[in-house]
């Protein structure tokens, strides 16, 4: 497939989806991100501004319902047991408003400018996935769209979810009444499914904001030199940069000084994925000295891909090992997926921030003439989340065994109970590390700008 040229992007543009196919989009799309954006992507300003908010009133207007309905049946203490206070929607509301309007309405208020504002915070985390050369503002504003057509599926999570979670709190409230007023604990299953549904949304927004940036075409780079970046276009390939005396046909020659990843150069397996996970983590000046940055970003994906898949799967087993004294099912199971997908979604979320950031200042610097190279950079750094995942889970496993060995080593080898700023000595274990890791990151990014910085491949 050839990529389209910028008047071809532009012949498209010009022709906007009708306005009730826009309007429709982000829910008649939900089961397809690329299509919901590329409708999003190509309607004109106001239309599309339109399609975006109403989406959001009517997330707004279900959090409000939602609040309502669970308000109907609450839980109060008369002595000597608990027992159900029920009204009706229209009591609910009524007494909300027995001094005016107030705070429904602010609530409401405050969600319709939520969503706009987190639309906005992913768009700045996804720009690397569109960005590529010219106006920041334009690409920010095309990964805003594909953040904001992620709005029907949003409220229709929030409805369904939240819904099933209202229902099942109200019947708590009815079980522990009947139950003769014995506190019953409430299920967690509306918190994982909740926390289920977010994630997928985060998947989401990354695969339509990412099938927008598949659109943005590639930047014609003059030829040069591998070792300053100095302009070869016009210097014979025999001789010899000016600037740095790297021989000509080194940077210009196929496969020499960027020959590529086994990831990208071979066949995909366990063995390759554990060699580039140690090449990207140990050695990442060499690997992406060696990377090639040109080429489509399918092997960065699945890469992306495989190492979230194996630390979802990863997390599951170990989780539920350390969960394990819990000694109830149902809480297992639930404790268990919830750690899943807390741990993939602090794990995107660290992963997208700090690549947010280093694309941020490479895009003020203008180091990169092309940042979807940056793109790509992002996505192989995935591999250093196993940095994290290895040691806060050596961490928490040696903790579950024995909860105070720390402090009790601590305390023999010091005669303090305590470490700096007052913190147990597990807390200092569990911070100090993991922020040594996260300050690790940016430097880690320096050494990819200058290993990719002027690149020929
Ligand atoms: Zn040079």
């Amino acid at each position: 497939m050839s990529e389209p040229t910028p008047s071809e992007m532009e012949s498209r543009r010009e022709a906007p989806p009708a306005f009730w196919r826009l309007l429709l989009a982000p829910w008649v799309y939900v089961g397809s991100p690329s299509k919901a954006a590329a409708c999003m992507a190509k309607a004109r300003w106001p239309a599309a501004g339109v399609a975006c908010f109403l989406p959001v009133l009517a997330f707004a207007a279900t959090i409000i319902f939602l609040a309502v309905w669970d308000a109907t049946v609450e839980l109060a203490w008369r002595d000597p047991h608990y027992t159900a206070v029920e009204r009706s929607f229209s009591e609910v509301w009524q007494d909300w408003h027995k001094h005016g309007m107030g705070r429904v309405e602010l609530l409401f208020a405050f969600l319709v400018a939520l969503v706009p504002v987190l639309s906005g915070f992913v768009a700045w985390l996804l720009l690397p996935s569109v960005h590529r050369s010219g106006s920041v503002w334009r690409s920010y504003a095309l990964a805003f769209r594909g953040a904001a057509a992620g709005a029907g599926l949003l409220t229709g999570l929030t409805f369904s979810v939240g819904a099933i979670g209202v229902f099942l709190s109200n019947e708590h409230v009815r079980e522990t009444v009947l139950g003769h007023g014995h506190y019953v604990t409430p299920s967690l299953a509306p918190l994982v499914v909740g926390m289920g549904a977010f994630a997928f949304l985060v998947f989401w927004v990354s695969r339509s904001i990412g099938s927008l940036g598949d659109k943005v075409p590639a930047v014609e780079v003059p030829p040069r030199c591998e070792g300053c970046g100095y302009d070869l276009t016009h210097r014979p390939t025999s001789g010899l940069c000016p600037e740095c005396g790297l021989s000509v046909e080194s940077s210009l020659a196929p496969g020499v000084r960027r020959p590529g990843c086994r990831w990208e150069n071979g066949k995909r397996g366990v063995l390759t994925w554990l060699s580039t996970v140690r090449g990207v983590i140990f050695t990442p000046s060499r690997f992406y000295g060696a990377l090639r940055l040109r080429s489509p970003m399918d092997a960065p994906r699945a890469f992306t891909r495989w190492n979230y898949g194996l630390i979802g799967a990863g997390t599951v087993p170990f989780a539920a090992a350390l969960l394990m004294a819990s000694r109830n099912a149902d809480l297992l199971l639930s404790m268990t997926l919830f750690t899943m997908f807390l741990v993939l979604i602090v794990a995107w979320s660290l992963h997208r921030l700090f690549g947010a950031l280093a694309m941020s200042l490479w895009v003020v610097e203008g180091t990169l003439p092309d940042y979807g190279w940056a793109g790509k950079v992002i996505a192989y750094e995935s591999a250093y989340l196993w940095a994290f995942c290895l040691y806060n889970g050596v961490l928490s496993a040696a903790l579950t065994v024995n909860d105070h060995w720390l402090t009790d080593w601590f305390e023999a080898l010091t005669g303090l109970k305590y470490g700096p700023f007052g913190l147990m000595i597990e807390e200092l274990a569990m911070l100090g590390p993991n922020a040594a890791l996260l300050l690790l990151w940016p430097w880690r990014y320096y050494l990819a700008d200058r290993a990719i910085r002027w690149n020929n491949y």
